[in-house]
């Protein structure tokens, strides 16, 4: 047991930050946030309600500059305020702006925030164990060495997240009758969209693998549903 205190000491305090980092996020978007009602957009969203057998799915405006999306760990969907005057302005359309909505609704459906919670206490662990490690080697940098592999590990498991919840959302547009186009079109607008603007994202925003790479596996899985 004892010898084990290493491993059991960073999962926990991984643990307990994960839930404080949740809970200031809740906070923080319950002071920040108001629900969407945009008529072109709700007829949009209870499409893919009525597809899921669903009575609605609701949609909040978080009140940030930065174009993105967001699964809170609690469920609930928002679209930053930046990413709506987008819409606003023409330059996204409403489907585009819902294919947001359904891949967001796939890190719900998908249990992705559990899993980031396992990801995050496991991942700390990992840094702590490994440091200790690579410090008896190399001493002094280990920790720096130990930082780095521990953020490649989480870089890839969280772009594992992003491809499955564009698969979940590529087969809900599809079921909804909007279908895959806007998904595709909207990767094409982002890159111009996000890099326009700057600020600190939190967490849970969503990531952005490489985009082309993410229209290819779009592409993929839309040629299983559409024959
Ligand atoms: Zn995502």
């Amino acid at each position: 047991m004892l010898k084990l205190l290493p491993i059991l000491l960073p999962v926990l305090y991984g643990l307990v930050l994960y839930h404080f980092s949740v809970w200031r996020t809740h906070r923080e978007l319950d002071a920040q946030s108001t629900r969407l009602a945009d008529p072109k957009l709700k007829a949009l969203t209870d499409r893919m309600a009525a597809a899921l057998d669903i009575a609605e799915i609701p949609v909040h405006i978080y009140e940030i500059d930065p174009v993105n999306g967001l699964a809170a760990p609690d469920g609930r969907i928002f679209i930053t305020r930046g990413f709506y005057n987008e819409y606003r302005q023409g330059r996204v359309s409403a489907e585009e702006l819902s294919s947001v909505i359904a891949h967001e609704l796939g890190h719900v459906a998908l249990g992705h925030a559990r899993k980031r919670m396992i990801d995050f206490a496991g991942q700390n662990a990992m840094r702590t164990v490994l440091a200790m490690m690579i410090s008896r080697l190399l001493p002094g940098i280990g920790v720096y060495i130990a930082n780095i592999l521990t953020r490649l590990v989480a870089a890839g498991l969280s772009r594992g997240d992003e491809y499955e919840a564009d698969a979940y959302a590529t087969a809900l547009l599809i079921k909804s009758g909007i279908g895959a186009a806007p998904q595709k079109t909207l990767f094409g607008k982002l890159d111009a969209l996000t890099k326009s603007r700057s600020g600190v994202m939190p967490a849970w925003l969503m990531s952005h693998p490489e985009t082309q790479d993410r229209v290819a596996a779009i592409e993929k899985n839309e040629a299983k549903w559409v024959r």
